[in-house]
């Protein structure tokens, strides 16, 4: 009796992933027996007719079954790819999403242009992973940057995070509410991708969504809007400062409602809503 071929395994495993409503089967049937064998898509194509091991179709085994059980994959593997960089992730924090790296992309273009590349102090409200700050360290290493969490857990996480990027002590990390740690700091960026969903829509989301990911995380209050109203509400009473910029990912249809709360920040100039990838409404400049 031999042990199946790498090509065997990835074609039950598809169709098992198939049978419980995975929707694209075949690129994430890839993608564990590539983590499983820690190798490229190139190399994997190249390895279609060897064998596994006992061992490794044990492990893969284990994956596909979880996977099965929507269980996100990030979660399987304990990481994520954000900004071509990797992240720990566990059910403590929200898995980064792709929209938020464009969140990031805008950000730097702005504040580039707005402060002329000089080091400035920013602030991000709801770290999470971590994604955020540590990504902006990594791209601009002389701005200041703090970031808070009503989570000690996913604080803990960021910090594991930005230890492996190296920045763990260029980051300052705050536990508290909304900008309520930095009240008395002349912060000039301030960024968030707060939890937007309103509470009752939580209830509906995907189970991959609903039962893997924090919903502290997800929970935007009543109409979903409450840390868009508590952050601009707190942004009010910072230091001034002579230019502010503030960047939010919203949801898809708080659009209008989220311009409006920034436009009754004082001294607000101009007010942008802009869109994600898949063209949806999903910032505000
Ligand atoms: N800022 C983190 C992220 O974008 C966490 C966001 C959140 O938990 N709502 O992934």
């Amino acid at each position: 009796m031999h042990n199946k071929t790498i090509r065997e395994a990835f074609q039950q495993a598809s169709s098992f992933l198939k049978q419980n409503g995975i929707e694209d089967t075949l690129f994430e049937a890839e993608w564990m027996l590539r983590e499983l064998l820690a190798v490229d898509r190139t190399s994997f194509f190249l390895m279609w007719d060897e064998r596994l091991t006992e061992e490794q179709i044990g492990k893969y085994e284990k994956w596909v079954n979880r996977r099965a059980a929507h269980e996100p994959l990030q979660h399987i593997f304990g990481k994520a790819e954000f900004y071509g960089r990797s992240f720990r992730v566990t059910p403590d924090v929200l898995i980064p999403r792709p929209e938020t790296e464009l969140l990031i992309e805008q950000v730097i273009h702005l504040a580039d242009d707005l402060f002329e590349k000089k080091p400035i102090k920013l602030v991000d409200v709801g770290t999470g992973s971590g994604c955020i700050p540590i990504t902006f360290q990594l791209e601009r290493s002389d701005w200041s940057i703090s970031t808070i969490d009503l989570s000690a857990d996913a604080l803990a996480i960021a910090k594991q995070n930005a230890a492996s990027h190296k920045v763990a002590d260029k980051i300052s990390f705050h536990q508290g509410s909304y900008l309520e740690p930095v009240r008395q700091q002349a912060v000039q960026v301030i960024v968030s991708n707060p939890p937007y969903i309103p509470s009752e829509a939580v209830l509906h989301l995907d189970d991959e969504v609903k039962k893997y990911e924090p919903h502290l995380a997800l929970d935007g209050g009543k109409d979903g809007l409450t840390p868009y109203r508590e952050i601009t509400k707190q942004i009010a009473s910072l230091p001034p400062v002579l230019k502010r910029l503030i960047a939010f990912e919203i949801g898809e249809e708080q659009g209008k409602e989220v311009a409006d709360l920034v436009k009754q920040i004082p001294a607000c100039s101009w007010v942008e809503v802009r869109q994600d990838m898949n063209d949806r409404d999903r910032y505000v400049v």
